[in-house]
């Protein structure tokens, strides 16, 4: 490729939504451009390197056997409401409507719709165990769009979902994906962690999720020599499960008020509704818990959590609302009144009031301050794991570690195909619901995730595998014809072998050395005035120094 007639509009300037690195980096070394918040366009760059991380991704699910599909991302919203998530997803979800005014979703995930499609054709446990995959575009309502591709509106997933008639081949086929998605990371370059994780709205049992180091990343990971290593929401309920060893049928019983909106809630707890924000109502469980924070906050909505026992509660996406206390957050949820734990990420700022209000059929207990009137009667604990505490395995002080959150493994069990009516034949005869399991990876995110991880102040430092073009060749002038003529020869000597990149432009040596920089080419081969005695300067992006490197006899090798 000719940097001439290439796209790639490189800025000097910082936008001004760029909190982190690698969204200023990607804006600025021309990567990718904002339509509308969360919802990006790839250039010619970005697209490149998310095409060759599709790559990667794509080889290890073959690898281990999956076979790719495409599935629509317009799902009808019968599915959603069959497995009951048409209302749990929450406002995540983009909801829209056909010109017959029937319910549709971009999907946000895509459970619902591979069990439809699996469901009275995959019949016999004789095809099993199973996995198919797709690489396509997500869409979530996301609360807060930011950094960039890392937390978008529309975002690329490479998702996965497997069919079992055993609890042990979901095991090996669990096993065999988490292996995948380590082989991914390290073909990628980059430093990650394999974390515990809870399984949050999806459902299921066991989980995983891989982790890329980064310092601002949005994710908080406790770890331990021993080898525990877990996403904050996991290891708050570890922590609970290891200090109490109530089950959730030991906890008390209480009937759910009979509450369906606002008002219902307002009057059951017996204060003024303009007091509840708008939050996400759920029925049919033993009790209830009200959490609001109040005040300026920077928070990681899907940080605030319930746990009980040692179950964890996705209450789906708080909602805001301004009044007389500044900004309010809350949300409302059905859990056990007994060992209720509440968990707020740690980037609340100037946390005005934390309030937690619980209900028990004869009994509420509203704007509860914890640290002043905490009661200990009826939330045995209300807490969030830190560093230095005993690690649950062991007992050693915790770490602390921020990660970005690129992959993502899940026991799904029978919740989908028992919901969605997905049955096979078995062995002996009988019907039965698959056992599932789903892999989602975020494509997208890991081209930002990597971006932040790898960069200096010159800009991105590409792993050479992923990088938009392994070399770029340099003429410090174009001007000089022995060296134009030189350059022109070599670059077409190695565009068959290498993604190369000729930097013709009619610019100084400066501007093109900033541009390769920034862009992160890991090599850049530069034609000065050495190239009479035959001789090239061959830099590597990460390093400072440059090699002289005679090529009359021959080059390639170097490379
Ligand atoms: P997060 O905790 O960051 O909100 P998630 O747990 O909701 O992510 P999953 O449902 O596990 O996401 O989806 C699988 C993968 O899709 C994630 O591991 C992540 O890499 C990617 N992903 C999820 N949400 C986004 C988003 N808004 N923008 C870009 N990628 C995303
Ligand atoms: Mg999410
Ligand atoms: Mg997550
Ligand atoms: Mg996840």
């Amino acid at each position: 490729m000719r940097m001439s007639k290439y796209y790639a509009p490189t800025l000097k300037e910082v936008p001004n939504d760029a909190e982190i690195k690698s969204h200023e980096l990607l804006i600025r070394g021309g990567f990718i451009r904002k339509t509308a918040s969360g919802v990006y366009t790839y250039l010619p760059l970005g697209n490149k390197v998310l095409k060759k991380i599709e790559r990667i991704v794509r080889e290890e699910m073959e690898n281990i056997e999956s076979q790719e599909i495409l599935m629509p991302i317009i799902q009808p919203a019968e599915i959603w409401q069959e497995s009951g998530r048409w209302d749990d997803y929450g406002p995540e979800m983009m909801k829209l409507k056909d010109r017959h005014n029937r319910d549709f979703t971009l999907g946000p995930t895509h459970e619902e719709m591979i069990t439809t499609i699996v469901k009275n054709e995959l019949r016999s446990y004789k095809q099993l165990p199973i996995s198919l995959f797709q690489i396509a575009n997500k869409y979530r309502d996301e609360i807060r769009p930011r950094f960039g591709v890392l937390r978008a509106r529309e975002f690329i997933m490479k998702d996965a979902y497997s069919f079992h008639d055993s609890e042990e081949s979901l095991d090996e086929t669990y096993k065999a994906f988490y292996k995948a998605y380590e082989k991914i990371l390290e073909r990628l370059g980059v430093d990650y962690l394999v974390v515990e994780a809870d399984t949050g709205a999806i459902g299921g049992s066991d989980s995983h999720e891989f982790q890329v180091k980064a310092e601002y990343g949005e994710s908080t990971i406790y770890y331990c020599d021993c080898g525990y290593s877990a996403t904050d929401e996991k290891a708050v309920s570890n922590v609970i499960f290891e200090e109490s060893n109530e089950t959730e049928q030991e906890m008390k019983k209480v009937d759910t008020p009979d509450v369906k909106t606002i008002e219902d809630v307002a009057n059951f707890l017996n204060v003024d509704k303009t007091k509840i924000v708008k939050s996400l109502l759920f029925k049919g469980r033993e009790g209830w818990v009200l959490a609001l924070i109040r005040g300026d906050y920077e928070l990681n909505t899907s940080k605030l959590k319930a746990y009980f026992g040692d179950q964890t509660l996705s209450m789906g996406e708080p909602e805001e609302i301004k009044n007389e206390f500044g900004v309010e957050i809350g949300f409302i949820g059905p859990v056990g009144i007994k060992n209720v734990k509440i968990v707020a990420d740690y980037s609340i700022k100037n946390m005005k009031n934390f309030v937690v209000g619980g209900m028990e059929k004869d009994k509420h207990y509203v704007n509860v301050n914890i640290n002043r009137d905490f009661k200990i009667d009826v939330y045995t604990d209300i807490r969030m794991v830190s560093k230095g505490e005993p690690c649950p395995k062991c007992g050693k002080p915790l770490k602390e570690i921020k990660g970005i959150e690129v992959g993502q493994v899940f026991k799904l069990g029978t919740k989908y195909s028992e919901k969605l009516h997905a049955y096979y034949t078995a062995e002996d005869g009988k019907q039965k619901p698959f056992i599932m399991g789903c892999y989602g990876w975020g494509v997208s995110r890991t081209l930002g995730a990597i971006v932040e991880q790898l960069h200096d102040d010159y800009g991105i430092i590409w792993p050479r595998n992923i990088a938009p073009f392994e070399l770029v060749i340099i003429p410090v002038s174009m001007k000089q014809k022995e060296l134009s003529d030189k350059a022109e020869e070599l670059y077409k000597l190695l565009k068959g072998k290498y993604d190369v990149l000729y930097d013709d432009r009619d610019a100084s040596p400066g501007f093109k050395f900033k541009d390769a920089d920034l862009i992160g080419i890991p090599l850049k081969i530069i034609l000065g005035k050495k190239m009479k005695e035959g001789k090239v300067e061959v830099k590597l992006r990460y390093e400072r120094n440059s090699e002289e490197v005679d090529i009359t006899e021959g080059f390639e090798e170097l490379l």
